[in-house]
């Protein structure tokens, strides 16, 4: 449990902490929150010879509304996103995230950037539309979500990029829904489901997204479900028809805690549940 000797670089700017990124090539490693890092450490999974800490940067933080979107600083934390109810399903998914302490410490950029499929804001940024700004050497970008995560612990981002931003679209007239299910509280998600649903004038489902967690290598989208519902007046008979096509596609990875075939059973019956909280039923 003690990781291998590494320097520590504390940069007071995002440009320094772009170059010392650079110059170390891909033995250096940002650090965030530390809590996703700091444990593949100590397991010797991972092994940076330096460690440029993010925390003395100035303007990662904080979140904004502006022109219809959430403007989200890398470094923020998920307790704050969990204080913002104005965030919804954002702020419930963050929530959910581990205790209170990972909570405290873990922050929205490093969990993104990370590319855990078992992460709960993945999936989250998935179904939002949301996007990440990164910076590095050459300038700056955005990413989309759906261009983000490319496969197991690995995503679009150059190794000399820092996210300094997550955008996410201030979704007017969406119910959300989120459930997760897990071995024991305060676990990672065996598997997660995040449903959004807009309903039209009529009572007819508008629009519907739904993004599914520990599905497969990176969070992914239930196309199937969402085409079954769009369109169809919202009940509880037309949500459990969509929800049984919730695992098309998908090809969970079996671990200690569930099979494939049980986490795609979870992903049906969890997606059923998750629109009936987005639908108001
Ligand atoms: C006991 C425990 C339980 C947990 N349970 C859950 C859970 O249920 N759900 C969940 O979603 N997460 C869970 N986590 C993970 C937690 O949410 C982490 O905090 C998060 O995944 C990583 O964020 P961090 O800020 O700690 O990143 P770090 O650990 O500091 O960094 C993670 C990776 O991202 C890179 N990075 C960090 N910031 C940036 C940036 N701005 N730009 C580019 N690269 C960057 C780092 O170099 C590193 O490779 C758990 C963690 C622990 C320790």
């Amino acid at each position: 449990m003690i990781p291998a000797e590494f320097d520590y670089e504390a940069p007071e700017s995002l440009e320094e902490a772009i170059r010392m990124l650079h110059e170390n090539g891909e033995d250096a490693k940002l650090l965030a929150g530390g809590h996703s890092l700091l444990p593949l450490m100590k397991l010797r999974l991972a092994a940076p010879t330096v460690l440029i800490d993010l925390r003395r940067i100035p303007g990662l933080h904080g979140i904004q509304r502006e022109d219809g979107v959430w403007r989200v600083g890398a470094m923020t934390r998920h307790a704050d996103l969990q204080d913002n109810e104005e965030l919804g399903v954002v702020s419930r998914a963050a929530s959910l995230i581990a205790d209170q302490q990972v909570r405290n410490r873990g922050t929205i950029g490093g969990s993104l950037a990370h590319g855990d499929p078992a992460s709960d804001l993945p999936a989250v940024m998935l179904v939002s539309d949301g996007e990440v700004t990164a910076r590095g050497l050459s300038g700056q970008r955005t990413i989309a979500a759906a261009d983000l995560f490319q496969d197991f612990l690995t995503t679009a981002l150059e190794h000399d990029e820092v996210i300094t931003e997550v955008r996410l679209p201030v979704l007017e007239g969406y119910g959300f829904g989120y459930q997760k299910f897990t071995r024991r509280a305060e676990d990672w998600a065996m598997v997660g489901v995040c449903a959004l649903v807009k309903k039209g004038a009529d009572g007819s489902c508008e629009d519907v997204r739904i993004g599914l967690t520990h599905m497969g290598t990176t969070p992914l989208r239930a196309t199937a479900a969402e085409d079954a519902l769009r369109g169809e007046a919202l009940g509880a008979d037309s949500i459990a028809r969509a929800a049984e096509h919730a695992a098309e596609g998908t090809h969970p990875p079996g671990d200690l805690n569930a099979s494939p075939e049980y986490k795609r059973h979870l992903a049906r019956t969890l997606t059923g549940r998750a629109l009936m909280e987005a639908a108001g039923l």
